[in-house]
């Protein structure tokens, strides 16, 4: 019998979360639906140093953003719950004793004085931070060091330790990753990590493989940056005795900086000025707000299709993909081995591809809220969703919405008159006082009637339509931008389109 295809996203809830972490949310989404399987959400907060407070809402506001549900988690419930490590905290201590056991483990009982001592006495310039490792442990305080009774005395007495993996002397350690396909480790390049802490909590390593085997998890994928983790956790599978059921891995791509080389960091959007995280983050201690995709305008359909392209394609030139569809052609195996350069113009691109492929209407509630951000409350509903349809193709960002709609539920703050007046003559002032008796007789109020009594009233003034549909249009928005301007006059309907050239004329004749 196949086994059912479980994956998790394991994240330590640290802060905002980071396109990196949605893309791994994502490819183990995508796997997971596509196999029919379960993806699981396990929230890793074992180091309680490192807790943030609202760190783990804002996961699951931003999975929900994304559409990316997870089928299991703390807040989604399941059964294998808890799905915060915190509150299985008691699960963890047998498995590292049971290695102790065994041998595959041990007490270190050094202190943290004795710890920075080994530091400074074993230090190089070639090695400025010498690793508890093979060499190290036996010149340490631990059970392989002292003596029996020793270890049992210092036990009895409550003396704090730490239990630590004891790493094979001499074996290379070899797997196979879904993307990379074979990969293996020197023990001597892998240290003695710490298992259990000297407060009873796990450390990560021994956490992310005891509860990757209790949940049954079948396929673990993470970013590259956990691949010197993977050999201790090989080891820990091995040791505990559930080889046979170790999930398969696969390390996705760093994404890279768009410029020079490196993973992507917070720091490189806050220097060139775009967004890394998915949603607005406040830092709860310093309350400083970083931006998140969302908060910038972009569709989450957008953020979800440009990211499965870091690092993926189908094999074919097309970009533009539904979730539904990622679902159906997402393979581990197109996934890039190297690292994706992220490219804000690009990212910028897809949310322009999809806002003009998103129907007015389902754009309406989201554009209301930005207008209503931007001070625009919109009553019309119907004229809302006339304006989406006219504006959005020139709209990149949903923030665009302000700048481009908001001359139709308001008169422009300002007129570039400075732009009409140098070529402005009698003859034009002449037209536009004859375009508002025109007009105002007209009886239909559609763009294809509006543009042809223009023209036919600027060709009786023996004047070019071309000279007078700027300062039309500059008149109705206020600049030089928008969509059709017969289609603006439409819209805006006959009272106001006439106000408005009326009062700009006033202030070109003050
Ligand atoms: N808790 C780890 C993190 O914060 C999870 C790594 C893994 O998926 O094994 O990313």
């Amino acid at each position: 019998m196949t086994k059912k295809v479980r994956v998790r996203f394991a994240p330590s809830p640290t802060g905002g979360l980071h396109l990196g972490g949605v893309r791994t949310v994502l490819f183990n989404y995508l796997f997971a639906k596509q196999q029919g399987g379960d993806f699981i959400v396990r929230i890793e907060d074992t180091d309680q140093g490192r807790f943030v407070e609202g760190a783990e809402a804002y996961i699951f506001n931003t999975l929900k953003w994304c559409g990316l549900e997870p089928d299991e988690s703390p807040v989604h419930g399941g059964p294998y719950a808890p799905y915060r490590q915190s509150e299985r905290k008691e699960s963890y201590r047998q498995y590292a004793e049971q290695l102790v056991k065994d041998g595959f483990a041990y007490y270190a009982f050094d202190t943290p004085a004795e710890l920075e001592e080994m530091r400074n006495a074993f230090k190089t310039p070639e090695n400025p931070s010498p690793q508890y490792n093979q060499v190290i442990r036996e010149k340490m305080r631990n059970s392989l060091t002292l003596g029996v009774d020793e270890v049992t005395r210092l036990l009895s007495e409550n003396t704090p330790f730490v239990i630590r993996v004891k790493m094979p002397l001499n074996e290379t350690i070899r797997f196979t990753d879904m993307i990379r396909g074979e990969v293996s480790f020197h023990t001597s390049q892998v240290d003695d990590k710490v298992l259990l802490k000297a407060d009873g909590m796990p450390t990560y390593h021994l956490a992310v493989v005891v509860d990757d085997y209790l949940m049954k998890i079948t396929h673990a994928f993470r970013g590259e940056e956990w691949l010197p983790s993977a050999p201790v956790h090989l080891f820990l599978w091995k040791y505990l005795g559930w080889e046979a059921d170790m999930p398969q891995w696969a390390h996705l791509p760093l994404i890279l900086k768009p410029d020079g080389n490196g993973k992507l960091s917070k720091r490189d959007g806050d220097r060139l000025g775009f967004p890394v995280f998915a949603m607005d983050w406040t830092d709860p201690k310093t309350k400083e707000t970083t931006i998140g995709f969302k908060e910038r305008g972009f569709l989450p359909e957008a953020f979800v299709n440009l990211l499965a392209m870091l690092g993926w394609n189908d094999g074919t030139d097309r970009e533009i993909f539904t979730l539904a569809e990622l679902v159906e052609k997402f393979s581990m195996e197109r996934v890039h081995k190297g690292g994706a350069k992220f490219d804000y113009e690009k990212a910028k691109w897809y949310n322009h591809e999809w806002i003009k492929l998103s129907p007015a209407a389902e754009l309406q509630p989201k554009v209301k809220t930005i207008l209503q951000e931007g001070g625009i409350t919109v009553t019309d509903e119907k004229l809302l969703e006339k304006v989406i349809g006219l504006v959005k193709d020139r709209c990149t960002l949903l923030t665009d919405f302000v700048q481009q709609g908001s001359f139709f539920f308001q008169s422009p703050v300002s007129i570039d008159t400075a732009a009409i007046k140098p070529k402005w003559d009698d003859k034009k002032n002449l037209f536009f006082t004859e375009l508002i008796r025109a007009w105002q007789l007209s009886t239909l109020w559609e763009s294809a009637d509006l543009e042809k009594e223009f023209k036919e009233l600027a060709a009786v003034n023996e004047l070019k339509t071309g000279d007078l549909m700027l300062p039309l249009r500059i008149m109705l928005v206020g600049g030089k931008f928008g969509p059709g301007v017969f289609d603006i006059a439409a819209v805006l309907g006959k009272e106001e389109t006439i106000a408005r050239i009326k009062h700009t004329l006033a202030v070109i004749q003050a």
